[in-house]
């Protein structure tokens, strides 16, 4: 089959207020991959992921979701069409339990049957959210947090996930055992992803094509052994000398 773009950015600028954070930014996320999108703090990453989930209106260019201008839409509805915003610091509601948590993320589904199938997926992928399963989010760690946030963009059913920084905070056992289950997401479950992290390694380890961002510009991109073997990236990203 054709490979064709879930996700197109042409030209997107966005501001906030007179400050122009992303500078005319153009990028595709192919159907079924993982996409990243690295750089230093600042550069603009976590704007780009807002502008496409809605969370924030771009001021120029075009932004299609499977060919469907989706700019400038409210974040419901870019959710609706299949879009999951894994935000940076998770996002989970802390007074809430992790049930309540984890049944919000699939508000909009009427397919019973499979909701329950996917909460026990969710389940199965992590263990500790079960023995928390009553309890109000706020008792759970960073760690746990992080594997909430995505067990709820899971039970959205999206066919692309937005990730804010998932190894953010984390220690490098846990940032394994999270992106192990990204990528089984990813390849058993056919779920899209566009991946955002300061953490090159990780990111590079894990995704097929990637993008680097300084100063809301994308200034290198390709797949992930071109990265891997340019010299820039091992010196700025990777600290290899
Ligand atoms: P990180 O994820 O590490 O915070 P980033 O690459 O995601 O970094 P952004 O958060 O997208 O960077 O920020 C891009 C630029 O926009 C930065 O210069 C930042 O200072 C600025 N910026 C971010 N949020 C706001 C805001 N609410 N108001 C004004 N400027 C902002």
């Amino acid at each position: 089959p054709a490979m064709t773009d879930l996700l197109k950015l042409e030209n997107v600028e966005t501001f906030y207020g007179r400050v122009m954070a992303i500078r005319g930014v153009s990028l595709s996320v192919l159907e079924g991959k993982i996409v990243s999108i690295m750089g230093s703090n600042g550069a603009g990453k976590t704007t780009i992921l807002k502008t496409i989930s809605g969370a924030l209106d771009p001021f120029k260019g075009s932004i299609k979701l499977d060919g469907n201008e989706i700019s400038s839409q409210d974040p419901d509805v870019v959710a609706r069409m299949g879009v999951a915003h894994v935000p940076e610091g998770r996002e989970v509601f802390s007074l809430l339990s992790v049930r309540d948590n984890l049944m919000l993320g699939a508000y909009c589904r009427r397919d019973r049957g499979a909701v329950q199938q996917d909460f026990e997926k969710v389940l199965g992928w992590f263990p500790d959210l079960r023995s928390f399963i009553d309890k109000q989010a706020a008792y759970l760690s960073g760690g746990q947090q992080q594997m909430l946030a995505l067990g709820r963009a899971f039970m959205q059913k999206p066919r692309l996930m937005l990730l804010d920084e998932p190894s953010l905070g984390l220690s490098p056992r846990l940032i394994g055992e999270i992106f192990d289950i990204i990528k089984h997401i990813n390849r058993e479950e056919g779920v899209t992803m566009l991946l955002v992290e300061q953490n090159a390694a990780v990111a590079l380890e894990t995704c097929d094509f990637g993008y680097v961002m300084e100063t809301g510009r994308i200034v290198m991109e390709g797949d992930r052994d071109r990265l891997l073997a340019s010299e820039n990236i091992q010196e700025f990203y990777l600290g290899v000398k």
